[in-house]
């Protein structure tokens, strides 16, 4: 493969959660993303999955710079993404939001939304603006009349076409997909999802896609990586994860997908219990207090994610050998 357009090493997130002691340290600490790394290459869509609470979203807003890393490097384009100025990050990289109801000023119509990302940059004259925002709200689906008019007026597909709109107005490289069609009606994310592959292949765009929904990650996806209590457990292209998933988690994921057919059933069932909390995460392997193979190395010793076949990495101490 090519050079990666952006390289995530080692990435940690940690809150200070709790109240200051008497001597003003802080004594608890949150382990939001706890040891992330992973590679994005240009013109791949990268995916991202795992229930709540797992750090994807908290990964997604650290690329974009709305969360400053506790430690650990992002690379965009070969270089240290602190170094870009916030204006050139906000250029070559662009996030969409999970909800599009609080995402949009509702003070805004849908014509300065666009356009505002343009103002901001310095982009063109006020009719060269317009009319890129009308060529904008065109590619996502938008009428010409819809320009002047505020989000309060649009439904949830509507306004989230606008989100897509205003996260490429830059004609940016990367764009961060948050959950971009968890809030939508499941008729309606068919279309959204369509609308983005349209407009990865009409803007050469590459994305990172988070999603708690193994299926829709399915249909966009070329690389996958499967995060619990912030870190990465498997990680794997999409034939590999899906047709031989290896850790515990992964495959618990794809046994409570729900199958369309009322002549089999689906697996559920096999996870019990809740994800830990971060505040005080399992030691030794994060996942060992909800999988049915654990033993007593796997409280012991955290496994590091490896390799187990080209392009199939793996963080279980079990991996290779043969699991009941
Ligand atoms: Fe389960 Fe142990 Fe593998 Fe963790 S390392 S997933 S606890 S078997």
């Amino acid at each position: 493969m090519s050079e990666p357009l952006l390289s995530v090493k080692d990435l940690k997130i940690h809150y200070a959660v709790k109240s200051k002691n008497r001597l003003g340290n802080a004594v608890a600490y949150s382990k939001a993303v706890d040891g992330v790394s992973f590679d994005v290459y240009k013109g791949e869509t990268f995916g991202v999955v795992g229930e709540s609470g797992c750090g994807k979203s908290t990964t997604g807003k650290a690329i974009v710079r709305l969360l400053e890393p506790t430690s650990g490097d992002i690379l965009f384009d070969g270089v240290p993404s602190h170094t870009y100025s916030r204006k050139e990050l906000a250029r070559r990289v662009q996030i969409i939001f999970q909800d599009p109801y609080s995402s949009l000023d509702p003070r805004m119509t849908v014509g300065r939304c666009i356009e505002e990302p343009l103002l901001v940059h310095g982009i063109g004259t006020r009719a060269e603006r317009r009319s890129r925002a009308l060529q904008l709200m065109a590619d996502v689906g938008l009428r010409e009349d819809q320009y002047t008019r505020f989000p309060h007026e649009f439904s949830g597909g509507q306004r989230q076409r606008i989100g897509v709109a205003r996260a490429i107005a830059l004609q940016p490289e990367l764009v961060v997909c948050d959950e971009p069609v968890s809030a939508l009606d499941v008729s309606i994310q068919a279309q959204i999802l369509n609308l983005m592959q349209d407009l990865q292949k009409k803007y050469s765009l590459t994305y990172i896609f988070i999603s708690h929904n193994l299926s829709v990650v399915k249909h966009l996806c070329d690389r996958i990586a499967v995060m619990y209590l912030g870190h990465i457990v498997e990680l794997a292209d999409k034939k590999g994860l899906f047709e031989m998933p290896s850790h515990p988690y992964t495959k618990a994921l794809l046994a409570a997908i729900p199958i369309a057919d009322p002549d089999v059933e689906s697996m559920t069932g096999e996870l019990s219990g809740d994800v830990p909390s971060p505040l005080n995460p399992p030691a030794g392997c994060c996942f060992h207090t909800r999988c049915p193979y654990a033993t007593e190395r796997c409280v012991a010793e955290a496994p590091q994610l490896r390799e187990i076949s080209p392009g199939h990495s793996v963080a279980c101490h079990l991996c290779g050998a043969a699991q009941p």
